[in-house]
């Protein structure tokens, strides 16, 4: 029965490294990403991009009925990673990802952040992720206890069976918020495809994405172990494949 414990409990440690390295990685990951190659001039965004990117978000703004004095503060990275990100003000995108799509792709691409933001999806996710933070950092805690108890045969069980309550509660927190994030990321698909009325654009943009990570590594992030487990049990896109056969429907 102690060995059962131990086993049990063991897992339970493992599963919580796994848990503290994406944790860890959300931390860093928008570093990782949005600064990937920044100190190379080659990566630096041109007056000419500025201009690119401002001229197809303002159409976009247009399209989905907006003042003429909207503007949400353009951000243009410095990175070699394909990465776009919406906040409550701001639209941001790599140089690495606009230099690969032509201005159809790239609007798309737009629209879907711009559908964030006017959906205000970070509302909607924040009390999660913040759920998720806390029973992660909890779950940290409880791991090191647990993995001093694994060498107390009298502390097995407890520990286990704390360790395991606590996962359930990470594990849960994670299941909702990658349900949330998926549903959003569909929902800014389809503001995209109804703002830009092109969802071929959108289905190669996708696709161009895919041959670049294949063609060069330095377009994607280095994830650590845990953060691709993690990744792969609550993901926070939906498959990429999905995507671009539901925009070719
Ligand atoms: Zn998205």
């Amino acid at each position: 029965m102690q060995k059962l414990y131990a086993a049990f409990l063991a897992l339970g440690v493992l599963f919580a490294v796994l848990v503290g390295q994406n944790l860890v990685g959300t931390f860093i990951s928008a570093d990782r990403m949005l600064n990937a190659g920044a100190s190379d001039p080659v990566n630096q965004p041109t007056d000419a991009e500025y201009e690119r990117v401002t001229r197809l978000v303002a159409a976009i703004g247009v399209a989905a009925g907006q003042d003429a004095d909207w503007s949400p503060s353009i951000v243009i990275k410095a990175s070699t990673v394909l990465q776009a990100y919406a906040t409550n003000g701001e639209i941001g995108v790599t140089t690495g990802l606009l230099r690969i799509l032509n201005d159809e792709e790239l609007s798309f691409v737009m629209a879907h952040e711009v559908t964030h933001m006017l959906e205000e999806h970070l509302f909607d996710v924040i009390l999660l992720r913040l759920a998720v933070l806390f029973s992660s950092a909890v779950l940290c805690l409880a791991a090191i206890g647990g993995a001093i108890a694994l060498f107390v045969p009298s502390a097995r069980k407890q520990w286990a069976m704390t360790l395991w309550a606590i996962s359930l509660v990470c594990a849960g927190s994670m299941y909702v918020n990658s349900k949330v994030s998926v549903a959003n990321e569909w929902s800014a698909d389809r503001g995209a495809v109804m703002l830009t009325q092109n969802p071929e654009a959108g289905a190669r943009s996708f696709e161009k994405m895919i041959a670049a990570a294949k063609a060069n590594t330095s377009t994607r992030p280095n994830y650590m172990l845990g953060e691709q487990v993690m990744g792969t049990l609550f993901p926070s896109h939906p498959p990429i494949r999905e995507r671009i056969a539901a925009l070719r429907q």
